[in-house]
């Protein structure tokens, strides 16, 4: 590898060799947008840009170069990603900046017009860092643009598995991609097809973080339902939940959104058996009414959604069961919506997201007839949100006066938080240290979206 010259904002800084530090540290700052894959893959970006000798800077700081890693799933995160990237420019205008990510896949034409250094998209991210090494170098007049067609995008891109929240849960991406196309994601066409991490190198990953001293792993992907679909290899998701329990046997498993028609009886026997897997269980619903499920082109209907929320209760006692809504999808009649209202109510979730449908140009959805006035998606949001807000308090109150075990993660004075294997937030007071420290907690009451209670034994 040849020499390279280090610009600052205020000219060049130093030679040294591609990914040696030299005497002087060149300062990134990355800006992430969007889901805990985004999140994972930056946190492996900043992991592999310390080995190669730079520093990380927070991001409103001056920095020698920026990476915004973006989001393309509505047309709001679209328009935040510009703004972010406008924003590089005005804090350090001569800075290298990098976009990579699901926008920059989907609208690389626009990315590049804002004046950036160098346009990718969500794969190739150990290329994408070698580029920007470069650019440091050699700055050109236009962009360099590597998007390519993700479409044809077939191996897994391996990254180092990453912590959040201090050294207390880890996220272990498993797969990559997604060849549902629901009509109103863009997902699909940013990330391309499955891609699946191999069973004996999640295993081996999983094992790396537990030695590490995670106490929990969120096996993560953009639908790891889909997980195996391109191993050839005939396992399914439970193959792969079972090797990684049994790899980390003191570390609580978290799953990450499930595909609804993931949950069969056969799944439940399997997954139930593993005493570290957590019983929280996330089925994005979306709608609770089968005409508009149609029209998202979801695979199942209410009855089979219906279906996997009694199995999971049938295989666990009072499990954390959530989802995500879209309300104001095109089409959605006042009757329909009443029809998800009462599904939601029907399915008695613990806690649920709730989005207002958001156009989103390049899917089907977008060009479909009767679009929803904004003060009509409002206002079904407002009231979707009000019934969930109930269904999680009556979900709150069940565990009044019972034990759990609890995974500390952040304190303030002596007020601790962490969460319970089903996904609460449970809040504890404690004059010593519960950082990463799994502790049974006796529960006295709720307080907004949490639990409170007594500390009891430590383990
Ligand atoms: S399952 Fe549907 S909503 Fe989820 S990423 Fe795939 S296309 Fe998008």
């Amino acid at each position: 590898m040849g020499k390279l010259t280090y610009y600052t904002q205020d000219g060049p800084l130093f030679q040294a060799k591609r990914g040696s530090l030299g005497e002087k540290t060149v300062k990134i700052a990355i800006y992430t947008l969007g889901c805990k894959v985004n999140q994972y893959e930056t946190q492996a970006m900043e992991a592999e840009l310390l080995r190669r000798g730079h520093s990380l800077v927070p991001f409103e700081e001056t920095a020698d170069a920026y990476i915004v890693n973006t989001c393309a799933v509505t047309a709001m995160s679209g328009h935040k990603s510009r703004q972010i990237i406008r924003r590089c420019k005005k804090q350090s205008p001569r800075a290298v900046v990098g976009v990579c990510g699901c926008y920059s896949q989907t609208e690389p034409a626009a990315v590049a017009g804002l004046g950036v250094d160098l346009v990718s998209g969500p794969a190739g991210r150990m290329a994408f860092l070698d580029d920007l090494e470069t650019l440091f170098s050699r700055r050109e007049a236009s962009p360099l643009v590597t998007v390519g067609n993700i479409m044809s995008t077939r191996a897994f891109e391996e990254l180092p598995a990453g912590g959040l929240e201090g050294r207390t849960r880890a996220m272990l991406k498993v797969e990559d991609g997604c060849v549902n196309f629901c009509s109103y994601c863009i997902i699909p066409y940013a990330r391309g097809p499955v891609r699946s991490l191999a069973l004996d190198k999640a295993v081996v990953e999983a094992k790396a973080l537990a030695d590490k001293g995670y106490k929990e792993i969120v096996l993560t992907g953009i639908e790891i339902s889909s997980w195996g679909q391109d191993l050839k290899t005939g396992q399914s998701l439970a193959d792969l939940v079972e090797a990684v329990c049994a790899a980390a046997p003191g570390c609580r498993i978290r799953l990450g959104s499930l595909e609804p028609r993931t949950v069969t009886e056969v799944f439940c026997r399997r997954v139930s058996s593993l005493h570290n897997l957590c019983p929280h269980f996330h089925l994005s619903l979306q709608s609770g009414c089968d005409a508009t499920l149609k029209r998202m082109n979801r695979k199942y209907d209410t009855a089979r959604y219906y279906e996997s929320v009694t199995l999971l209760r049938k295989y666990y006692v009072n499990p954390g069961i959530t989802t995500d809504l879209i309300v104001g999808f095109p089409g959605e009649t006042g009757e329909e919506f009443e029809q998800t209202l009462a599904f939601m109510r029907r399915c008695a979730f613990t806690a649920m997201h709730i989005f207002p449908y958001s156009r989103r140009p390049g899917t089907p959805a977008d060009k479909m007839p009767d679009q929803v006035l904004n003060a009509v998606k409002e206002d079904r949001a407002h009231r979707a949100a009000q019934a969930a807000e109930e269904l999680q308090h009556d979900y709150l109150q069940s565990w009044v006066g019972q034990c759990l075990p609890v995974l500390f993660e952040e304190e303030k004075g002596v007020v601790w938080r962490g969460h319970a294997p089903n996904y609460v937030e449970v809040v504890t007071t404690s004059a010593e240290s519960l950082h990463n420290i799994e502790a049974s907690v006796h529960i006295t009451g709720t307080e907004g979206s949490s639990l409170v209670g007594t500390l009891q034994d430590i383990r």
